[in-house]
């Protein structure tokens, strides 16, 4: 899957800032499955991937930023197939460090939205949407039409990321399905710069790719349509030419016709396929195509008048 082969690229990336490793830790926490729990022993951060690669990357962050040493688990679901990882950290500065990332507030409740600080910088933009689109991120496969989702659980957030996304040239909407709130973005453009601003160029390139090919069949289908268009106005045109000029045939006679209408109301009706150049054509001297159209309609009218 498209969303499966992004993730699997951008969780092996490695931010060298300081400030885009906590955007991207804060992200990743906040907006993935993270639940705190405070107890005697100390207090504890919960959080589960499906993703081997992400819960990598998490563990690595957490190392990093706070010298802390997750315990994982992997859990597996009846079929025995499908597992995620769980990953819990204990520490007793949990809460300071949960607090420095912006996932709690002073009062040690769970924030909504992001904190303002932790995407100030341009490159720490771009870090905490790569763990947005690992955490709740996904986007459909490049055969149908595009669509890019963030679906993360508070609507404050979702609010929030329209604004970073914004900032840096995407145009994402929130809507709802089935009572639940969601980010999408659905503009090929819109994608192609979400995709390079999380730094997932090997998807990017082959995203374009299958856009150039969806618009190149698009073209050439616009194209088939007009021409369809066309073939059936001319024909709609020459089948109500002739009905006239019959209907004059009958009533005054072809004969009783000023030589030059007489000429092309004979050609309409030897050859009631041919183009209007093809009838000029056939004409010596040759008439243009206009010459050709303003003589039928000047027939067109004697048969209405009649
Ligand atoms: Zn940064």
């Amino acid at each position: 899957m498209f969303s499966q082969d992004i993730r699997d690229e951008i969780a092996h990336m490695w931010p060298t800032r300081i400030c885009c490793q906590r955007a991207l830790f804060s992200s990743l926490l906040l907006l993935g499955e993270g639940v705190v729990g405070f107890g005697e022993g100390g207090d504890s951060l919960c959080c589960s991937t499906d993703s081997a690669a992400t819960a990598r990357l998490i563990v690595k962050l957490a190392r990093s930023l706070y010298q802390l040493s997750p315990h994982v688990t992997a859990l597996f679901d009846h079929s025995g197939k499908h597992h995620r990882f769980r990953l819990k950290f204990f520490s007793r500065n949990l809460l300071e460090d949960l607090r420095d990332l912006g996932i709690l507030d002073r009062g040690g409740r769970k924030t909504e939205g992001i904190r303002p600080s932790l995407v100030q910088r341009r490159c720490c933009k771009r870090a905490y949407l790569r763990g947005v689109f690992l955490a709740c991120g996904s986007m459909n496969s490049l055969r149908s039409s595009y669509h890019l989702e963030l679906i993360p659980k508070s609507s404050t957030t979702i609010r929030d990321l329209i604004l970073v996304l914004q900032k840096l040239g995407v145009q994402g909407r929130s809507a709802k399905r089935r009572g639940r709130e969601f980010l999408y973005v659905k503009k090929g453009e819109d994608i192609a710069r979400f995709l390079n601003i999380i730094g997932a160029y090997k998807s990017l390139l082959r995203f374009e790719e299958s856009r150039a090919v969806k618009e190149t069949k698009n073209e050439v289908q616009r194209r088939v349509n007009c021409e369809t268009g066309n073939i059936s106005r001319q024909a709609d045109a020459a089948g109500r030419q002739i009905r006239k000029i019959r209907l004059l045939k009958r009533k005054v006679g072809l004969k009783e016709l000023p030589p030059l209408l007489r000429e092309v109301a004979d050609l309409r009706l030897r050859f009631p396929d041919q183009a209007l150049s093809e009838l000029g054509a056939m004409l010596s001297p040759p008439m243009s195509k206009s010459g050709i159209r303003h003589r039928l309609e000047r027939l067109e009218l004697l048969a209405d008048e009649l």
